[in-house]
């Protein structure tokens, strides 16, 4: 870990507790995405899990630097999987207390039946939630269609 890194600063352990804070705002019929990290696995990014099937509906990357972030592993993975999700490398300038203003997000690998959207961007932490939420819709209506019906 670099020290003087602000965006490392944030993280708590491996976990960036403004990311969870967000994610913790989604809510799709009674399930909560969840924030989880593979503890074992130190290099392992933090998950945005299906609460009922306790998969990842994506694979994103968050950054707050303007630096190009690779997201070559969670492609390879993503495309290797049975039911590929799509993957986000997405750019923000939120902290723990201080609200987003800024969400790029680019879509770097997305699988049929997924929105292929290559670049868009919200102003507001609000915009940004409704995106995973909605996602996190995809997945079910995709993955689960009973739980929706
Ligand atoms: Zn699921």
């Amino acid at each position: 870990m670099n020290p003087g890194n602000p965006s490392n600063n944030e993280r708590s352990g491996d976990r960036d507790l403004y990311i969870s804070g967000l994610l913790r705002q989604t809510k799709s019929l009674d399930l909560k995405l969840k924030q989880c990290d593979a503890d074992s696995i130190p290099e392992m990014f933090p998950q945005t899990i299906c609460d009922w099937c306790k998969l990842p509906i994506a694979l994103i990357e968050f950054h707050r630097g303007i630096e190009y972030k690779p997201t070559t592993y969670m492609e390879a993975w993503a495309m290797d999987m049975k039911h590929p999700i799509p993957v986000y490398c997405v750019r923000h300038n939120g902290a723990e207390h201080r609200a987003g203003t800024s969400f790029e997000i680019e879509c770097r690998f997305c699988p049929p039946r997924y929105d292929n959207t290559k670049e868009f961007w919200f102003n507001n932490e609000k915009e940004f939630i409704e995106w995973i939420q909605n996602l996190y819709q995809q997945h079910l209506r995709l993955r689960h269609p009973f739980l929706l019906s």
